[in-house]
């Protein structure tokens, strides 16, 4: 009898664990199945999995560039270029760097040199791409700064934006574009969009620009457009439940980035702080340590979530 116990629970524990190897077996041997993996990809895609962005990696890529001013023309301006370039690199993408030549005249000022955008590109992954949607953020700041938030800010954000998508699938191409001699009548993107051939230009459905966004003691950044009214840029960005509520207001700043877009007929819009008395910006207080990372955190996150697919 206890011969006959041992001998029935014997055979049925082995039979159980044979059950389980065999289905082991079978889930590896259909994981290369095509089933398989498109019910995986559809779980990823429902889910909606978002990585989101890293306070510390921005911080760091505020710390690694504001070592020097970075005045249009300037060496800094051409050294931070090279940092910029290798970071982004670093991440998977082949860059370009488009030399901006220019001639500023202006009563009595006179300024001619050399500045440099860098360009760095996410092709779209469906078939039939939607067009391209610019994310931008000028480099360079003026003489007596090492702009911290006045733009490396805005920088951070770019490239944290650009690491975390790079990986992700999206319907449309997506550029990052880092201007420099924004702080000189906005060199660097007038120049761009002006080697753009016409059907480049016409194919750009929106550009969001990020503009000194983190400063400490003060309001959060909110989003400006030159009409104070939305444009495909805002619905962009509106993509998301979690960004539905995104404060929109009217601001015309001439000479800005995302101004100069506006003008050239491409939807456009400016993530900043309110330029008031209080916002630090182009002069030696605009130092690291005014920066508040939190806010980092919410325009990258603002941004990828509207653009993760
Ligand atoms: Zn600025």
């Amino acid at each position: 009898m206890y011969n006959k116990m041992i001998k029935r629970t014997f055979n049925r524990k082995t039979y159980i664990i044979l059950i389980v190897i065999s289905l082991l077996i079978f889930s590896q041997v259909c994981e290369g199945c095509s089933f398989f993996n498109n019910k995986e990809k559809l779980t990823a895609s429902n889910s909606k999995k978002i990585t989101l962005s890293d306070e510390k990696t921005m911080m760091d890529t505020i710390n690694s560039i504001c070592t020097v001013s970075r005045a249009i023309g300037s060496s800094g301006e051409k050294k931070t270029c090279e940092v910029l370039k290798k970071q982004i690199q670093s991440y998977g993408y082949e860059t370009q760097v488009q030399m901006v030549p220019y001639e500023y005249r202006e009563q009595d000022q006179e300024k001619t040199g050399e500045s440099q955008n860098l360009i760095a590109i996410k092709k779209g992954t469906s078939k039939h791409s939607k067009g391209t949607i610019i994310v931008s953020a000028h480099y360079d700041c003026e003489e007596n700064s090492i702009g911290a938030n006045d733009n490396a800010s805005g920088v951070a954000v770019v490239m944290e934006v650009a690491r975390l998508l790079n990986k992700s699938s999206n319907d449309y191409e997506v550029r990052f574009i880092l201007f420099g001699g924004e702080e000189l009548a906005s060199t660097g993107s007038r120049y761009y969009i002006s080697q753009l051939s016409d059907n480049d230009r016409k194919n750009i459905k929106a550009n969001i620009n990020i503009d000194s966004i983190a400063q400490k003691d003060h309001v959060n950044p909110c989003i400006f457009t030159v009409s104070g009214k939305g444009n495909f840029a805002t619905t962009l960005l509106k993509n998301n439940s979690k960004n539905k509520d995104i404060i929109l207001k009217k601001m015309n700043r001439e000479r800005s980035d995302y101004v100069v877009f506006d003008k050239c007929g491409i939807p456009s819009l400016c993530i900043g702080q309110s330029y008031d008395e209080n916002l630090n910006i182009n002069g030696p207080q605009d130092k690291i340590s005014i920066i508040d990372k939190t806010k980092l955190k919410l325009v990258a996150d603002m941004i990828i979530t509207a653009m993760s697919k």
